[in-house]
């Protein structure tokens, strides 16, 4: 798809949209005397509007993902990109979406709140891309196709080639969530939305970066794009404290947590494998393990009453039997490993 095709898939009502012009988008100096957004005048060191175009936190996410800047979008989590892309591409009622399935709940939250269909087309059984299965469930009125690489329970990432050669063959907009991509050794699509302009990438603080308790998440995409979801979104969706905080915490790197994260991931699956109780163990591309019990409610219980809590996937249509277990500090992971070993299947 070229860029100039995208137009022709945003509602005709976001398309027409005059978007809310903020008092800090009609002056934007940064001296003065500031009468003009109706703020108390007394600093309590939040007092003022916070930058709605988050400009100093684009350049320096830009700067760290070799993205310019006009090609990203800061949302209240990854959560209000996916939503922000219902409803700039979807007329409620009348256009569909495609997801994978298992994978990431929100799709089909947002999708049922924005009144679009979303078809769900499950995995291979090895959880490898159903790329035919995926085309042929779209028709004339799919807008967004959600992949999610590394998946979200099921720990696989999809080959970078396979998921270009589907998006230059999917007539809407390939959404690609990327929340757990600094733990996979497959590289992120980022670099690739410009010559493939249909795609937009969604990432996350709230994973490696730690800092799920700010809400922060990132898609990166055309500018088109970037701008249609922020004349959608709320003027000021990341407050101040929260643009300071992240700014001042991307200064930290982050590779040796990461690192450390990859390696007792490997450690637990090791241990895991051996275990009698262990069913099945599934490669993972991500912070977490899909590991299937005997009886996984029982595991489930038992686990909570040493005081581990796990997520139990046991009623999702492809993982049943199974708990996906994320990786925690390597004294973390010692208890679970002990907490398995004792267990009989
Ligand atoms: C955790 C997760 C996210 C992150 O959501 P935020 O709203 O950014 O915290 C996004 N997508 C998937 C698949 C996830 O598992």
């Amino acid at each position: 798809m070229k860029a100039s095709d995208i137009l022709a898939l945003v509602r005709p009502n976001i398309a027409a949209l005059t978007p809310y012009s903020t008092a800090r988008d009609e002056y934007q100096g940064a001296l003065g005397i500031f009468l003009d957004a109706n703020e108390s005048p007394y600093p309590t060191g939040y007092n003022r509007y916070p930058d709605p175009h988050q400009k100093e936190l684009k350049r320096r996410i830009g700067e760290i993902k070799g993205v310019d800047p006009a090609r990203i979008f800061i949302g209240n989590g990854s959560d209000e990109a996916i939503d922000l892309v219902f409803r700039v591409f979807c007329r409620p009622g009348v256009d569909n979406a495609v997801a994978i399935t298992p994978s990431y709940g929100m799709y089909k939250v947002a999708a049922a709140i924005n009144d679009v269909a979303l078809r769900e087309v499950r995995l291979e059984e090895d959880f490898s891309l159903p790329a035919e299965r995926l085309l042929a469930a779209c028709d004339t009125h799919t807008r967004l196709m959600f992949l999610c690489s590394p998946n979200n329970p099921t720990g696989n990432a999809f080959g970078r080639d396979e998921l270009l050669a589907l998006a230059d063959r999917f007539s809407g907009m390939l959404v690609v969530d990327e929340a757990y991509i600094d733990f996979s050794s497959i590289p992120s699509l980022r670099t690739q939305i410009a010559a493939h302009p249909n795609i937009i990438v969604l990432q996350t603080l709230s994973k490696a970066w730690g800092m799920a308790a700010l809400r922060v998440g990132l898609a990166f995409a055309d500018p088109l794009v970037i701008s249609l979801m922020s004349q959608v979104k709320y003027p000021y969706n990341i407050g101040q404290k929260t643009q300071e905080t992240v700014l001042e915490a991307l200064s930290s790197p982050i590779d040796a947590r990461v690192a450390e994260i990859v390696s007792e991931r490997a450690r637990v699956a090791e241990a895991l494998r051996g275990m009698p109780v262990v069913l099945k163990l599934w490669p993972s591309e991500a912070n977490f393990l899909l590991v299937r019990f005997p009886d996984a409610d029982a595991m489930y219980e038992k686990l909570l009453a040493e005081g581990i809590i796990v997520r139990n996937r046991n009623r999702v249509p492809g993982c049943e039997g199974c708990l996906r277990i994320t990786i925690g500090t390597p004294e973390e992971n010692d208890r679970l490993i002990e907490t398995l070993i004792q267990s009989k299947p």
